[in-house]
């Protein structure tokens, strides 16, 4: 509609129009004049009005025009402290094998380490999370043996990271999956489930021994019933508890988002699956329960994993556990859908991993595991 249409037609619409075309007993060229201007300012009036919609609240652009305007309309930003990298720590020392299905990320010995995360540290890195990977033939068994011992991969791993780098915040994720022979998270009964009972006691000694080792975080990811509370009772009877954050993978869920993380760590169970013990994907209520019963079990902060399919668990998370520190795991399959959409001209990479992150953050996460972190240090920069 032109704006002349929009004047005549709001004019024939003006209720006063009949009253004040009747005042004129004759129709002239001055009153025809001024009826056009009368219906001219009550066009302006009412296309502003329109443009309002009755509300001046309507009005929202003018907070986000400007990038750092648009910042602002985030609760929490991405900021380099929020971020733990996760790394696959193998126990052959002078190994450096590139992991195919998670992109840019290896499998490194300990001789590796350093090298690599010098320049991460310099750039900012504050935190990493370990993963012990067995190698070596003959070093799996049952019971997970390796998993605390004082030569393998993540206690050596600990010590040195702790000598070189004394501002770096190490957290070790605490399982068995990685060092018993049948793959699962725990010991094994006969009839192949899980034992609660012997899984939580050797659980908690593995999360000690790290401690001891000078771990400033422990991470159960085993799930077994009970192991929050076995680890914070052990850690205090032997003398840890009050520097030691104890970090619950309270929340976590089995699925198919872990295939590059089983690739990495070789932790791929050699039958059946993990659904027993890890949270069916559509069990909100069951998450819930597992999140209240791990606060008052002693967590210090709660995690869920994966992040991206699980924002409606963060957000329970954080209602839930409003008075703690909520993680967030953006797992291997999500980290590597990502790269390969990104490959597949789908979107731009850098683009998708802010807005994976913001997400997670907007969800109400103040933590982030991702395997973003070593570009994340440079684009923060940017
Ligand atoms: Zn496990």
């Amino acid at each position: 509609m032109s704006f002349s249409s929009l004047v005549q037609d709001l004019a024939l619409r003006d209720p006063d129009a009949p009253r004040r075309r009747g005042d004129a007993s004759a129709s002239t060229m001055d009153d025809r004049a001024s009826q056009f201007s009368v219906a001219k300012s009550y066009a302006s009036t009412a296309a502003t009005s329109v443009s309002i919609s009755g509300d001046i609240g309507s009005q929202l652009h003018a907070g986000y025009s400007h990038p750092l305007a648009r910042s602002w309309q985030a609760e929490r930003q991405l900021t380099k402290s929020m971020l733990i990298y996760p790394l696959f720590i193998s126990d052959q020392d002078d190994e450096e094998v590139p992991i195919p299905s998670l992109p840019n990320q290896c499998r490194r010995g300990l001789n590796r380490l350093i090298p690599f995360l010098e320049p991460l540290v310099r750039k900012g890195l504050r935190s990493v999370i370990l993963f012990g990977v067995p190698m070596q033939p003959g070093t799996k068994d049952a019971l997970g043996s390796s998993a605390d011992d004082p030569n393998g991969p993540v206690i050596r791993s600990i010590r040195l990271l702790r000598q070189r780098f004394p501002h770096l915040y190490i957290v070790c994720d605490v399982c068995l999956c990685e060092y018993t022979s049948h793959g699962h998270c725990g010991i094994l009964r006969e009839d192949g489930s899980l034992n609660n009972q012997l899984s939580v006691d050797r659980i908690s000694d593995v999360a000690v021994a790290y401690a001891r080792a000078g771990a400033h975080c422990v991470a159960p990811s085993d799930m077994n019933d009970g192991r929050i509370r076995a680890i914070k009772l052990k850690l205090i009877e032997a003398g840890l508890v009050h520097n030691v954050t104890l970090m619950s993978y309270a929340a976590k869920f089995s699925g198919c988002l872990y295939g590059p993380f089983r690739d990495a760590a070789g932790s791929a169970p050699s039958f059946g699956d993990r659904r027993c013990y890890q949270l069916p994907p559509g069990g909100r209520g069951l998450a819930r329960r597992a999140i209240v019963r791990d606060i008052n079990e002693g967590a210090d902060i709660i995690m869920v994993k994966p992040a991206g399919q699980y924002l409606d668990i963060i957000a329970d998370a954080k209602e839930l556990g409003r008075d703690l520190p909520i993680a967030a795991y953006q797992v291997s399959g999500e980290f590597a859908m990502i790269h390969a959409a990104a490959k597949a001209g789908v979107f731009d990479l850098k683009s998708m991993a802010f807005e994976s992150t913001e997400s997670i953050l907007r969800a109400g996460a103040t933590i982030i595991i991702s395997y973003f972190v070593p570009e994340f240090l440079d684009w923060l920069d940017s």
